[in-house]
């Protein structure tokens, strides 16, 4: 565990506010339980960012977030800003700070909660006691590969892009895969097209060699295809799943849907220096400003950074057994609502997540 922890904290707009709002509480309360001293800086982004500075990265933020351990980031956008320039658009700050940070990985937990069964697209047989989690190589792969362009050859338009991946990049996504797994249940499942692509061929040698330094992990290929049709088939099989960019964009998105509930999803995007957390959802400017917004995703997000950069995992596990239970005794907010269980503001799920996380 580590004594103290420096976290920016970039609420951003719409719900991004009310919810890092329960990120804190949460927070305040495990630094009481553990003795951790959380050193909160808060930096403006996105919209916010534009009508304070003009610009939805300012230089101040990004420096906030350069001399922390750990960003906490809300969401950012809103109709405010939809018919800006694309490049001062509050999702361009977004992508910004995760170029500067060098995030090169993203994961995606993907749990489904047993109260929760009735929101997800796949029968109770199928998605009961799934728990995985992706990690999507985000920093390289056919979405930087050079040469790329669209140009005219023999009278008619071509596309073209690069899928290319070189041994470090896999080697380090490759290793944070395998530490991963050793937290949860020792299983990875490295996603590739080996069968037709050479870049995949790299990808599957290298992931092999890697493993030799966790026996106590299982390793297993898996063709992308085979991968997307697995995961609606037996999800529970899967433990950590780890793959390129584009592989990566989609497997995520689909492992995402099987749990069914958006405002549930927390994420953090590595790098070898920073650690970038938020819930996957958006701004939701429909609910902003109504106090009813979903603050699991945020709360989760928070757990994630105590797992993974202040080193404590028994909290992050309190604060999941917190959510969880909190949804077994029937408490939703409105996105998660369904008859016969108690609806309650962001705040007041927050009151029952802290209750539930003093009492453990
Ligand atoms: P969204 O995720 O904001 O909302 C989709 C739907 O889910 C809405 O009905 C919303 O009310 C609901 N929802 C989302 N999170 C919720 C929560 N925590 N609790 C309760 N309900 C929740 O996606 P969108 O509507 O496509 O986008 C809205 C804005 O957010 C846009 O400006 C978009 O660009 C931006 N956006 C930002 C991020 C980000 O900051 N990482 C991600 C996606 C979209």
């Amino acid at each position: 565990m580590k004594k103290s922890c420096k976290i920016a904290v970039l609420p951003g707009d719409g719900i991004g506010p009310e919810i890092m709002e329960s990120a804190l509480r949460v927070l305040e309360v495990i630094s009481e339980k553990y003795g951790i001293n959380f050193e909160f800086k808060e930096g403006l982004v996105g919209g916010a960012a534009i009508d304070a500075t003009g610009d939805p990265l300012p230089e101040e933020t990004l420096k906030i977030c350069k001399e922390s351990d750990a960003v906490l980031f809300g969401a950012v956008g809103g109709e405010k800003w939809d018919n800006l320039p694309t490049d001062k658009r509050p999702e361009k700050g977004l992508l910004r700070i995760r170029k500067e940070l060098e995030l090169f990985a993203n994961l995606r937990p993907g749990k489904a909660y047993s109260a929760l069964i009735d929101s997800s697209p796949l029968k109770e047989s199928l998605i009961k006691g799934v728990d995985l989690l992706v990690i999507r190589e985000l920093t390289g792969g056919i979405y930087f590969g050079e040469p790329r362009g669209i140009e005219e050859r023999n009278g008619e338009r071509v596309g073209y892009n690069t899928m290319i991946y070189y041994e470090h990049e896999i080697k380090r996504i490759a290793k944070l895969a395998f530490e991963m797994a050793r937290g949860r249940r020792k299983k990875v499942t490295s996603v590739d097209k080996a069968n037709v692509l050479e870049v995949s061929a790299v990808w599957r040698e290298v992931v092999t060699e890697v493993h030799n330094d966790y026996q106590d992990v299982e390793l297993e290929h898996m063709y992308v295809d085979n991968c997307a049709m697995q995961l609606v088939r037996r999800p529970k099989d899967f433990d950590v799943i780890v793959t390129g960019n584009l592989f990566g964009d989609i497997i995520s998105d689909e492992s995402g849907a099987l749990t069914g509930s958006l405002g549930m999803l927390p994420s953090a995007s590595i790098g070898e220096k920073y650690a970038f957390y938020e819930p996957i959802h958006g701004s939701a400017p429909d609910i902003a400003g109504q106090g009813i917004a979903n603050p699991s995703a945020m709360i989760l997000s928070a757990a994630m950074m105590l797992d993974i950069t202040c080193k404590l995992p028994e909290a992050a596990k309190e604060i999941e057994k917190a959510v969880e239970k909190a949804l077994e005794d029937g408490y939703r907010t409105a996105d998660i609502w369904s008859p016969g269980t108690k609806r309650v503001s962001t705040k007041e799920m927050t009151d029952i997540i802290i209750k539930y996380i003093k009492e453990q």
